[in-house]
């Protein structure tokens, strides 16, 4: 319960319209997009406008030790916003501005509140891009991804959200605000903030301004769909493609489960019956579109794939994205829970990643889909449950346990990119040991020392 000094020292700094503490209002802020996860309400939900009120909410929430959970859409996968010890939810979606799009620099200044396909659509005016490409590129703020460093499609040739953060602007645990980075393509002057605030997930400062890099956008494309009935001669051929050099945009896999679901969710054409499909796309100046498309297509077909189709206008090309896209919103239809994972492995392990994943799931009698961007190694296992059922959610973790210990056994990571927020933090001291855990832990307290940002997400107090 806060005290009533505090509601009233935020109505002063931000208007009683931006200070939200009606209980349905808050309800809405209790949760966020991760499944099987305990909903929590925060005491108020505040949206502000300017970094200086930020600052001040910052300044009055350290004052009587109330924690803050900075949230743009809520479309994380970790828990990441959920306020669980109560407190102040800061909603950033006021701060919607796209401050400039620099062509001479190859730069956009954009607020966090802006939509991350909000920002493309302005940079696409100029004949430019910003690659990073999560799912949810229409829903998502530009700080929350920023926050948890969305990967998504485009991973595998393009990167990820940190290849292109230049510069933020942060408001500190103690209401100071700093810059840090800027427009130029190089800049080692200190420790490397931007980065480590990029994928922090609120735990260490709250971001006001973000400078990103944009590239030329890419002249063509080219997307091709390749049919397997085998699930291992899909994964085969993503390594092949890669082994041949050819860096497509976008390498995604859909296995059966998938494909069925989606099928009858979008009706795109995929064929019911594949054990798997691949979905591809090549972009880059014409020529070599061309060529590579081409040569995509020989290797499919090399190793093993019953069809290969290539998109023959943007109207199909669209449908096989579409179709893509609404991987989860059409698993999430099959059972009332869908717990999605993102463990990630080196891409030559794909095949043997797909496999351990059956055989949980075969072992523990579970339905996991599994979909994602396999030519950069990070899949998505999702498995179809409801959360209503004791004894099917303890096989649940069970197989997730597994799904961990397998990734990191074959050299990978717990997250490729969902972030670690409270779902896998009791993963962490797997991959770093305790030391790493603790190293964590300190740099956590030197920035946020009394742990009031987005308090119990990454690491908690020892
Ligand atoms: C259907 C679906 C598909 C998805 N597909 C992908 C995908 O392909 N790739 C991928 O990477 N992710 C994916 N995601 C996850 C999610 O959409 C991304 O992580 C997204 O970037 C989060 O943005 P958001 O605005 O919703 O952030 P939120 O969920 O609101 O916040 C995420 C984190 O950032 C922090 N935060 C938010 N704003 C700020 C700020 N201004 N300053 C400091 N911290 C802040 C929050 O405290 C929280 O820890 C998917 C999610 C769904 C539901």
């Amino acid at each position: 319960m806060l005290a009533r000094e505090v509601l009233e020292e935020l109505i002063r700094v931000l208007g009683r319209d931006n200070v939200l503490t009606e209980q349905e209002d808050l309800l809405t802020y209790a949760y966020d997009a991760t499944a099987a996860m305990k909903h929590h309400k925060p005491d108020v939900v505040v949206a502000p406008l300017t970094t200086e009120q930020v600052a001040d909410v910052v300044k009055i929430a350290m004052r009587y030790h109330v924690p803050i959970y900075t949230r743009g859409s809520g479309t994380n996968l970790s828990g990441g916003t959920i306020p669980i010890a109560g407190g102040i939810v800061l909603s950033m979606l006021n701060f919607n501005k796209i401050l400039e799009v620099d062509q001479d620099n190859l730069t956009a200044t954009v607020q966090p509140g802006v939509i991350i396909q909000t920002l493309n659509d302005e940079a696409a005016k100029y004949g430019l891009l910003y690659p990073p490409d999560p799912g949810t590129v229409t829903t998502a703020t530009m700080g929350g991804s920023v926050s948890e460093c969305s990967g998504g499609l485009r991973g595998l040739k393009y990167g990820v959200t940190k290849h292109y953060i230049m510069g933020l602007q942060i408001v500190l645990a103690n209401g100071e605000v700093i810059r840090w980075g800027g427009k130029t393509v190089k800049n080692v002057t200190g420790y490397d903030l931007v980065a480590l605030f990029t994928g922090a997930e609120g735990t260490l400062g709250i971001i006001t301004e973000i400078i990103v890099k944009l590239i030329p956008a890419p002249e063509a494309h080219k997307s091709l769909l390749a049919v397997f009935d085998d699930l291992d001669k899909a994964g085969g051929a993503i390594a092949a493609i890669i082994r041949n050099k050819i860096i497509p945009a976008t390498l995604e896999i859909l296995d059966n489960v998938t494909i069925q679901t989606v099928e009858n969710f979008v009706h795109a054409g995929l064929p019911m019956d594949a054990e798997a499909v691949l979905l591809c796309e090549v972009d880059g100046y014409k020529e070599v579109v061309q060529r590579e498309a081409v040569l995509v297509e020989q290797i499919l077909n090399d190793e093993g794939a019953v069809q290969v189709k290539i998109a023959k206008d943007d109207k199909e090309r669209d449908l096989l994205w579409l179709a893509r896209r609404s991987a989860l919103p059409a698993l999430a239809q099959k059972r009332p829970t869908t717990v999605l994972e993102d463990a990630t492995v080196p891409r030559s392990k794909i095949p043997d990643m797909l496999k351990a994943i059956r055989s949980i799931a075969t072992k523990h009698n579970l339905q996991i889909a599994t979909f994602g961007h396999a030519g950069d190694g990070n899949l998505h296992p999702t498995i179809l449950t409801d959360e209503r059922e004791a004894e099917e959610m303890k096989r649940v973790h069970l197989a997730v346990d597994e799904i961990f210990e397998t990734a990191l056994a074959l050299g990978g990571t717990l997250s490729g990119e969902h972030g670690i927020g409270i779902a896998k933090m009791k993963y962490l001291d797997r991959e770093f040991g305790e030391a790493g855990v603790a190293a964590l832990r300190r740099l956590k307290e030197a920035l946020d020392p009394n742990y009031l940002l987005n308090p119990g997400k990454i690491v908690r107090r020892d």
